[in-house]
C-alpha cells in the first residue's frame, strides 16, 4: 500500500467515494443475510491521518477483500448530496471569483449513481444545480455574472448541447496555455429556474442525439461549465474570473467483462483510454510530476486550465454496493490518482 501523505500537503485533486444505497428493484432480489460490499474503516484512518479514509470493499462470496486510501467517504445512513457539497464542492466555488478553477467529476460504472449525484432528480438536486445556486448568490453579492456551457465528449469529439443543430466544437489552446472551446454557446443565466431550463433543454437533447445508438448518455462524458465574468466598473465590459466545470464521466465498464463488440468496444476503447489518461493526469499534479500528460485525449485537453496551477478539483467515486468487481474497478483507479 501506499504511504499516507504528509499532513501539511495538500492535494489539489481530492478524491472521495461514495456508495449509492441498493434500490427497491435490488433489495427485492436479497434475503436478510444480504450486506453491502462496500464499508469503511474510519476509525484506522483517523490515528494516521485525519483527513485520509480507508475504504474496504469485500465480496461478500468469496470473502476476498480489498482495503483503498481515499480523501472521503459518503454513504450508507448519511448518503446525502448535500453533504458532499457543503464538504467537498462548495470550498472550490469562491475561487472561481478569483481566477481559479475547478473541476467536479463523477466517475464510476454505469448504474453506480453518477447522474444522480451531478444532476439529481425533481426530488433532490444535484451537484450541478446546487452549485449553481451557490453561484447566483454569490453573483449577486459580487456584481458578478453566471453563462452556462453544456456540451456531451463522444469518442474524443465535443458537441454542444444548447444549440439546437448538432454541431461539433474545435479545442484550440492559445499561447498563454488557455483553452478555448472554439463556438461553444455560452447562455446567461440569472435565476435558478432559468438555469433549469436551459439545462433541461441540453439533457432532453443530448438524450435525443446519436438516434441510431441507445443510451449514449452514460457512454459519454457530459460537462456542465459555469462560467462567471465580471463587469468593469463602467459595465461596458466584461472578463472572466474563473470557471467551474461539472462533469458526469462516461460509464467506466470493465470490457473484458461485457463482452462489447464493434462500435462498442471502439467506444469503450476510448473511454477507457480518456478515463486513464484522466487518472494519470490527476496522479502527476498531485504528485508534483513534471511533466503533465495532458494531451492524450480530448478530455484532458479540455481541462487543462482546469486541472493544475492554481485550480482545485473533486472526483467523487462512484459505487454500487453490490458489485464487488464493478467497486474494485473504480476505486482502484479512483485510488490510483491521488
Ligand atoms: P449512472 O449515472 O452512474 O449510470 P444513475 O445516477 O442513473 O447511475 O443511478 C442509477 C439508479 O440508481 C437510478 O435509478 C438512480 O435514481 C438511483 N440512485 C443513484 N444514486 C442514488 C442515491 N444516492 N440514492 C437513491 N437512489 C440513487
Ligand atoms: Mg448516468
Amino acid at each position: 500500500a501506499k504511504p499516507s501523505k504528509p499532513k501539511t500537503m495538500i492535494s489539489n485533486v481530492r478524491v472521495i467515494v461514495r456508495v449509492r444505497p441498493f434500490l427497491a428493484h435490488e433489495t427485492a432480489l436479497q434475503d436478510e443475510h444480504t450486506i453491502p460490499c462496500v464499508s469503511v474503516l474510519a476509525a484506522n484512518a483517523e490515528i494516521d491521518s485525519p483527513d485520509e479514509v480507508s475504504v474496504h470493499l469485500k465480496d461478500q462470496e468469496t470473502s476476498r477483500q480489498e482495503w483503498y486510501k481515499l480523501d472521503g467517504y459518503f454513504g450508507g445512513e448519511d448518503d446525502n448530496v448535500e453533504c458532499i457539497f457543503e464538504k467537498e464542492v462548495k470550498p472550490l466555488i469562491p475561487g472561481i471569483f478569483q481566477q481559479c478553477n475547478a473541476t467536479v467529476f463523477a466517475y464510476g460504472a454505469t448504474g453506480s449513481g453518477k447522474t444522480y449525484t451531478m444532476q439529481g432528480s425533481d426530488l433532490q438536486p444535484g451537484l450541478m444545480p446546487l452549485a449553481m445556486s451557490t453561484v447566483l448568490s454569490m453573483c449577486q453579492a459580487t456584481g458578478s455574472i453566471a453563462e452556462i456551457s453544456y456540451y456531451e465528449v463522444y469518442l474524443d469529439r465535443c458537441y454542444d448541447l444548447l444549440e439546437l443543430k448538432e454541431k461539433e466544437i474545435s479545442v484550440l489552446d492559445d499561447k498563454e496555455g488557455q483553452i478555448h472551446l472554439r463556438g461553444l454557446s455560452r447562455v446567461l443565466v440569472t435565476s435558478i429556474s432559468e438555469f433549469h431550463d436551459v439545462f433541461a433543454r441540453g439533457i432532453q437533447k443530448r438524450k435525443v442525439a446519436h438516434t441510431s445508438l441507445n443510451d449514449v448518455s452514460s457512454r459519454s462524458h457530459g460537462v456542465l461549465v459555469i462560467t462567471v465574468s465580471k463587469t468593469s466598473d463602467q459595465g461596458l465590459e466584461t472578463s472572466i474570473t474563473g470557471k467551474l466545470n461539472l462533469i458526469d464521466l462516461a460509464g467506466n465498464e470493465d470490457n473484458r467483462r461485457s463482452g462489447n463488440e464493434g462500435t462498442m468496444l471502439q467506444e469503450s476503447a476510448k473511454i477507457n483510454q480518456s478515463l486513464f489518461a484522466l487518472s494519470n493526469v490527476i496522479y502527476a499534479l498531485n504528485n508534483n510530476k513534471p511533466r503533465v500528460p495532458y494531451r492524450e485525449t480530448k478530455l484532458t485537453r479540455i481541462l487543462q486550465d482546469s486541472l493544475g496551477g492554481t485550480s482545485r478539483a473533486l472526483m467523487v467515486a462512484c459505487l454500487n454496493p453490490g458489485n464487488y468487481q464493478e467497486a474494485v474497478h473504480t476505486v482502484s483507479l479512483a485510488a490510483r490518482s491521488r
